[in-house]
């Protein structure tokens, strides 16, 4: 299978200090050769169909936005002698956006996904500069400069156990600020106690009310990871993680891992590098064979959320909690019996109401 999705590296350095942050934060950089070694390798896959997808990852990857620039023009360039299609992405905290830096990346069709928490009180608890400050005056100043170039970019929200009473604010504020693409993502690794597990559940409850609402309003919200369990239910197929099939992560070093966590956490899994590709086969071929299909998962056998599609969750997560990529994390399962049922309940109820409006129109 052909790498096409890449999560590159291009520092672990970060502008910010999130207390609650996977990444390491070393003064490391990818350098503009390591980067063009990586397009190449891309662009050099055997069978590539797909268009490829990089997405400039850190640390903060605008802290090295004039690199960027080059390896966006330079991939460009070789995709088009390749016959081949780009698409960038990145993944920001957005503090150190300009003009400037918005408007290349608008020119470029990046996808802008921005790390966000919420409205002040959730987003400023985590969420601080180097002298310990909460940061959202700064992004919430930002956002309308953001919004001149991307009237609806995505956000990506790590909800903690403390912050997870403000679930549906948040919401409410991020519908409010124009976002379509809303991540609301409980970080599985946090104390999760019975306590806060029932606090989230009461406000996905109440995130699933709003996101019915907006539905029958004709106003369509993506709310993740509810939407992606509608999916696994609504389609009977699995979600299954792309890493280290056709998804990989790229260290500033240019090593490749199964995605950009694998390197994070302990840096397991290490696939081979940018110039001489995939070399540790065995530990790919595992990956490739990753799926409900070919893996039975013990602690699945009897669970009654496996027939509906629910599988293992992260491997970076379980190998790094569990020291095996298919043994789900704890909260991972406690989370899938929590969003299963309000998932339903929101495939329940809009089908309904669909029934009832024909009836009516009838
Ligand atoms: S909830 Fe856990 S045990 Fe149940 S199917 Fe999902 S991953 Fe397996
Ligand atoms: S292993 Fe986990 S972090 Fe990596 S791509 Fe899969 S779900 Fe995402």
């Amino acid at each position: 299978m052909d790498i096409y999705s890449i999560n590159l590296y291009v520092t672990e350095d970060c502008n910010l200090r999130c207390s609650y942050c996977f990444v390491k934060r070393k003064r490391t950089y990818l350098s503009l050769e390591t980067g063009k070694q990586t397009i190449d390798y891309l662009l050099n896959q055997p069978n590539l169909e797909k268009p490829i997808r990089i997405s400039f990852f850190g640390g903060e990857p605008l802290l090295r936005f004039e690199l960027i620039k080059k390896l966006v023009l330079y991939a460009e360039k070789k995709a088009s002698q390749f016959n081949k299609k780009v698409h960038f992405g990145i993944v920001t905290n957005g503090i150190l956006v300009s003009d400037k830096i918005l408007s290349f990346l608008k020119k470029h069709n990046f996808h802008l996904k921005l790390s966000i928490d919420g409205d002040k009180i959730s987003h400023d608890m985590y969420r601080k500069t180097r002298n310990g400050s909460g940061t959202f005056i700064k992004i919430k100043k930002k956002l309308e400069k953001i919004k001149n170039y991307f009237p609806y970019p995505s956000v990506r929200a790590t909800v903690m156990p403390e912050t997870s009473k403000y679930l549906l604010e948040n919401l409410e504020f991020f519908i409010k600020e124009g976002f379509r693409r809303i991540g609301l993502y409980p970080a599985l690794e946090a104390n999760w106690t019975k306590k806060y597990f029932s606090i989230l559940e009461k406000q996905l409850n109440l995130a699933a009310d709003l996101y019915i609402k907006l539905f029958k309003e004709n106003q369509r919200i993506l709310i993740l990871p509810l939407q992606n369990t509608i999916g696994i239910i609504a389609n009977k197929k699995p979600l299954i993680c792309g890493a280290g099939k056709h998804f990989v992560g790229i260290s500033p070093q240019g090593e490749i891992f199964p995605c950009h966590r694998f390197f994070a956490y302990s840096k397991s899994f290490p696939l081979g590098n940018v110039w001489k590709g995939i070399t540790n086969k065995r530990k790919r071929e595992g990956f490739l064979k990753l799926n409900p299909a070919t893996v039975k998962v013990e602690k699945c056998k009897n669970c009654s959320l496996a027939k509906w599609g629910c599988f293992v969750g992260c491997y970076a997560l379980n190998y790094e909690i569990n020291k095996s990529l298919i043994n789900p994390h704890e909260n991972y399962c406690k989370f899938q019996h929590l969003i299963f049922p309000i998932a339903k309940r929101i495939i329940k109820e809009i089908h309904d109401s669909r029934r009832n409006n024909k009836k009516t129109i009838r």
